[in-house]
């Protein structure tokens, strides 16, 4: 029989996460403060513990996983390798397929790999209680249980077109301890502000990280709690490309390209830098794809440019690419990947021609999706199914030269808790959407302003 599986023992979960900024060519750009200058890391300890602030801004390539995490992570991890042979041959491509299933952790998606050492620094800082926000809800709920597990109390601000769209995942926080609440609120000035002009506001993700943000600056003993981005969360998730890496040598061979939805950037970062670290060092060469929607086009159709991280301009501004962080998303879109920035080492790598964008219109992701369930059985998140795509689309290249080369993607989660999206796209219901061109050109005139 040929084998489709490639497995690590327990003990082979990785020791050590990798940090990109050590093989970068150029160092990060600096995170500046309100007034334009850099700033200092201290500024950030209203919000976040220590630990998280020093991994923030370190330069060191390796850095300890602690003991009580990689228990956590024994949960799930090591994740599978699969060859997605029956998708192969459905397509009838010569390229090999694989995907690593991060879908398999109890809240169903890669971003468990950070909640855990979030709460856990947290917890060692005496903090007893997290805000956070959460858009599709797969965030929120990887913090409920993170939080349950360190006896964390976690509040999170839920953009309110996903509280009304996804019940169960309001539900699923629930039964993990976490409280939710539907952004805006009316608990913040951030909320009460939108709720005043709209009242029927429904929300964004940067309007929700306001929220989340303000209440943390308010009260010694909160934090805040970020679900991708920043670069000690793309840190946490670099478990997925190291554990990766030991199950291509396994299978015996090596990815062409790599291809990973890209929202914030997380699962991205954590598939691809383990892999970048080969491609820096001279050893290998792997493309590296970051797949977003046209609907949220960040990368491709953004500005490279200093903005913040949420609506209001509480957080440091950040260089990254935007579509500026009062984007509104377009509510007809079913998927998550909507925030309106990118990671910052994400961009910069991707500014300096070192891993590469595209993206791709809702319903060909679905279409993937769908071809992928039928084929290998897991039904993909929605925004997994954007690098299902545009592997696919590679696959389909291949059989037309006839070139076997090795594709991987990154499954970041299964769609249990987004069948209303399945459903509207199997009935016809959903559009595709385009992000126009004038609201791109509208956003540069409102990014801030620097005096440098
Ligand atoms: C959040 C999420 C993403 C995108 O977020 P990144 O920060 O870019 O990783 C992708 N897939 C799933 C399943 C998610 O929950």
């Amino acid at each position: 029989m040929l084998q489709t599986k490639f497995l690590l023992p327990d003990n082979e979960i990785p020791t050590h996460w990798y940090n990109v900024v050590a093989d970068m060519p150029k160092p990060p750009e600096p995170v500046l403060g309100p007034d334009g200058q850099p700033l200092t890391p201290d500024a950030l300890s209203a919000i976040f513990p220590q630990a998280l602030i020093e991994q923030e801004v370190s330069r060191e390539r390796w850095i300890e996983i602690p003991q009580e995490v990689r228990e956590l992570y024994r949960l799930w991890r090591p994740t599978a390798l699969v060859r997605a042979r029956r998708l192969e041959e459905a397509l009838g491509t010569p390229a090999k397929i694989f995907f690593k299933y991060e879908g398999a952790s109890p809240a169903g998606s890669h971003k468990l790999n950070s909640a855990i050492p979030q709460a856990y620094y947290n917890k060692q800082e005496g903090i007893t209680r997290l805000t956070t926000e959460t858009g599709a809800g797969q965030w929120g709920s990887s913090l409920s249980l993170a939080g349950e597990m360190f006896g964390i109390d976690v509040r999170i601000y839920m953009v309110n077109v996903s509280y009304q769209q996804k019940p169960f995942r309001r539900s699923m926080m629930q039964t993990w301890g976490g409280e939710v609440l539907a952004s805006p609120s009316s608990l913040t000035t951030a909320g009460r502000a939108a709720l005043a002009e709209n009242p029927d506001n429904p929300g964004s993700l940067g309007l929700a990280i306001a929220e989340a943000v303000e209440e943390a600056a308010s009260r010694p003993d909160t934090h805040y709690a970020l679900g991708s981005a920043l670069n000690h969360v793309l840190l946490h998730q670099t478990v997925i490309g190291l554990e990766a890496r030991k199950q291509f040598e396994l299978a015996g061979t090596w990815p062409d390209m790599i291809f990973a939805p890209c929202g914030g950037g997380s699962n991205f970062g954590g598939v691809a830098f383990p892999f970048f670290a080969d491609n820096a060092a001279g050893r290998k060469q792997v493309r590296l794809v970051a797949v977003e929607p046209s609907s949220c086009p960040s990368l491709t159709r953004g500005h490279y440019a200093y903005d913040f991280g949420d609506s209001v301009g509480l957080t440091p501004l950040m260089k990254q690419y935007t579509l500026g962080h009062d984007f509104m998303p377009p509510s007809i879109h079913a998927g998550g990947l909507r925030y309106h920035g990118a990671s910052s080492l994400v961009s910069q790598l991707y500014h300096e021609g070192l891993i590469e964008a595209v993206s791709v219109p809702q319903l060909a992701t679905f279409e993937a999706g769908v071809a992928f369930a039928r084929a290998e059985g897991i039904i993909p998140a929605p925004e997994s199914c954007h690098a299902i795509r545009a592997c696919i689309d590679e696959a389909l290249r291949c059989k037309e030269s006839g070139e076997e080369k090795t594709l991987f993607f990154n499954l970041s989660g299964h769609g249990h808790f987004d069948m209303a999206s399945y459903d509207k796209y199997l009935s016809g219901a959903l559009e595709d959407y385009e992000y126009p061109q004038e609201a791109i050109a509208a956003a540069l005139a409102r990014l801030p302003q620097l005096t440098a």
